[in-house]
Parts: C-alpha cells; structure tokens; sequence
C-alpha cells in the first residue's frame, strides 16, 4: 500500500507548477477572473507540456498515461486554479469519452487534434428543465437525409464558448422509449450555423465561463453521432465518473491552498502582539482545515485507486465527491475568517476560493445526488 503519488508523478506535477507559475501568476489568476477572460495562454502550456496528450493511446498520438497521471495533473492544477482545471478536464474526459465510444474515423479525426491543440471539447447535457434529472432533457435530433437537425436549448455548458470548441452535446433521438434508450450523443463545433452562445455571468469560474446554448434547426452531418443511435445514455454515465474523479481530485488541491494561505497568513498577522496563528482558536481551525483535507485527500487517492483497478467505484467516488466538495467549501469560509477583513476584499485570493468552491456542490451532479447515490449503494431507497 502506498500513499503517495510515484516519483515520476511527481516529477510531473514539478513541471505542472512549473508552468503555471511562470504564467498563471496571482495578477494573471485576478484579472482573467476579474474580466470573464479565457485563459488561453494557460491552456496552450496544457497543450506545450503533453497534459492533453498524456491522457491518450500512443495510437492516436497521445503519450499513454493512466488515470493516475490525470488525478495528480488535475489536484495540481486545482491548487493554482479550481476554474483553469475546468477547461484542462472537459478537454480530457469529453476526449476520453470519445475514445471509448466514438467510431475509429471519429477518433483519428478528433484526438489528435485535441491533443496538438486545435480543437477543445465541453459537455452539454443540462438544460432549463433537466438538471439533476438530466433524462428529461426537451432538445431533440431529427434524422433529414445524411444530417442531423438538432433543436432546443442547453444550459451550463463550462468552456462551450472558447475558440475552436467542440461541444458533446445529448440530445433526444427517441421520445416514445424511456430516456435511458432515447438519447444520442453528437459533437458540435460551437460556430455552427444555428447553435447560439451565451456566457452565463457567474459568481465564481468567471474566466473558463460556463454557458447557455441555443438551438434552432442546427444540422450536423450524420458522422457527428458518436456510437449507436440511442445508446447515448450509457456514454453520459461513462464519461461522468472519470468527470468526478478529475473534480474531486481539484477540490482537494484546491482546498490545500486555502490552508496553505490562511497558515500563512495566520503566521504573518499580528494581533494583540502575537501571530493570531499562535490563538488557540484560529490555530485550532487551521487543525481541522487540515485534518479534513487530508482525510477528502485519502477518500479521493482511494477512489482514484479503485476507478483504476476497474473496481466497482461508484460509492467511493461518490463519497470523494462530496466530501472533498463540502471539505473545499467549509475550509474557504475558515480561511476566510482567518483572514478577517482582508479575506473578504478582492486583492486577495481567499475571496476566489470562497467564490469558486461555492459551484462545488452544485456541479457535476450535487451534494444530495451524492448522497442519494450512497444510500442506495447502502440498500436504501431515497427519494
Ligand atoms: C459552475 C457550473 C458548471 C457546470 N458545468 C456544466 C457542464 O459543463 N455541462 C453540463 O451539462 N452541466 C453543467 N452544470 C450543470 C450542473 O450539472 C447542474 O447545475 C446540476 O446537475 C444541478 O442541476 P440544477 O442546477 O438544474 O438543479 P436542480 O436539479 O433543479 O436541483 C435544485 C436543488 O434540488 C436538489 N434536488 C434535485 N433533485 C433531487 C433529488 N432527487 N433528491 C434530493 N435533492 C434533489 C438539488 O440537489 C439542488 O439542491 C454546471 C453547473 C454549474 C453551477
């Protein structure tokens, strides 16, 4: 049994922080979050450093990675940023998605070129009237000779609107059959005729932005349907577990930095002639910040090691999930507190912590369908 990540992981992580602290650096971080602005040069040091590459098969040019690469790549990049992993992960796992479920053509077409850069991916499944309950999703795909016309609206789309996006969209291709066989998965260039974005104005991951998609009689070529017709379902709950993994794996970097930057301050600040770290009620915090990161640490290395050893992971996962979620959120409101009035004004960067972690429990899939999908898992029936 081991508890760290091998050598060459770490090795990698090194560059990782590398690379984003010669260009994500604090003011970069601030004004990219201050503007809604895409960080483009960061995602390119993704491309430069072989980050999009080494989640593939040699056989499509990437560099034959495994999953554990990926979680420690993503817990670094959410040290620096929870917002930046949300345009390095959609890449990744709508990739991989395709990788499993796309036709060869498709994945000689689109992989490599994921890789080198030139396209990114997104995912859109949520819309208006199906968020936790995504298999009431309204937007249909009609079959017209060699295309297919998609009209409806989607919601949520993180990253849909940044250049050269191909979006993984679901739509409904069967109405009469229940929705786990009437759903079909389509890649979607976002300037295509028809399709409409609009970046949603959001309280934190303002720079990777997340989006409201319109549809009105969009046609895609017929080889835009990834797989079967009608098996899109499946492929929707495929790629949602390497999803989790990648944000739980965030949740925890990112949770570390808040401890790492309320500890720092808490040694820095001085009050009534002492370090306020050196009150036993703030450094009392510190201890159960810390303690409960390591602990959503443990809970996300387990799942990881179980999604890689083909286990059944879906209770642990979920567990990771929520509790790495709940864990970055709680330590970013300590952190907060921590740091008096100066946490809560915008030159620092616990405000973004707080602002960020807030999407935690509500993204890739909340806090409550978490908790439902455990208690089933325990033999319960929540409803
Ligand atoms: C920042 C951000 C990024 C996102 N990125 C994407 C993306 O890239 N692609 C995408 O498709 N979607 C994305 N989403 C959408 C996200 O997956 C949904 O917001 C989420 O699934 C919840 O759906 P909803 O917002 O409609 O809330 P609802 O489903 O309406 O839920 C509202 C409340 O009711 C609770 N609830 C609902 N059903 C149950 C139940 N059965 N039992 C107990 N409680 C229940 C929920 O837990 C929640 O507290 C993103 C969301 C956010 C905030």
């Amino acid at each position: 049994m081991t508890f760290e990540y091998t050598a060459e992981q770490r090795l990698l992580c090194d560059s990782v922080r590398k690379m984003l602290k010669e260009i994500a650096t604090p003011e970069y971080i601030r004004a990219t979050d201050r503007e809604g602005r895409y960080p483009y040069e960061v995602y390119d040091g993704f491309v430069k450093l072989g980050l999009i590459a080494m989640a593939f098969p040699e056989a499509y040019g990437g560099l034959g990675g495994d999953l554990m690469d990926f979680v420690a790549v993503s817990e670094e990049i959410g040290k620096v940023s929870y917002d930046y992993l949300g345009g390095y992960g959609t890449s990744v796992f709508n990739g991989i998605n395709l990788l499993h479920n796309g036709s060869e053509e498709q994945k000689r077409r689109f992989i490599p070129k994921l890789i080198n850069g030139e396209i990114r991916m997104s995912i859109a499944m949520t819309e208006p009237g199906a968020g936790s309950d995504a298999g009431a999703m309204r937007t249909t795909a009609k079959r017209d000779g060699d295309h297919w016309v998609l009209n409806g609206q989607k919601v949520f789309s993180t990253g849909s609107g940044a250049r050269d996006n191909v979006i993984s969209l679901y739509a409904k291709t069967d109405n009469d059959v229940n929705y786990k066989k009437g759903i079909s998965l389509f890649l979607i260039d976002n300037t295509t005729p028809g399709l409409e974005l609009r970046k949603l104005d959001t309280l934190g991951r303002r720079s990777i932005g997340t989006y409201e998609i319109f549809l009105d009689n969009v046609r895609v070529p017929a080889d835009r349907l990834v797989g079967e017709v009608n098996q899109g379902w499946k492929y929707m709950m495929s790629g949602l577990q390497l999803e989790r993994m990648m944000t739980t794996a965030g949740y925890c970097g990112a949770a570390q930095s808040v401890v790492d930057l309320a500890l720092k301050y808490a040694t820095e600040r001085v009050q009534f002639g002492q370090p306020i770290g050196d009150f036993q009620a703030i450094a009392h915090m510190l201890a159960d910040m810390q303690t409960e990161v390591e602990a959503a640490r443990m809970l996300m290395l387990k799942a990881a090691w179980e999604v890689s050893n083909k286990r059944d992971a879906l209770k642990t996962l979920s567990m990771a999930k929520l509790f790495a979620s709940e864990t970055y959120i709680k330590a970013a409101n300590n952190g907060m507190q921590i740091m008096g009035g100066y946490g809560y004004i915008m030159e620092y960067d616990m405000q973004r912590h707080f602002r960020e972690a807030r999407s935690t429990t509500i993204a890739a899939g909340t806090s409550q369908m978490q908790r439902n999908i455990i208690a089933r898992q325990m033999g319960l029936k929540p409803r």
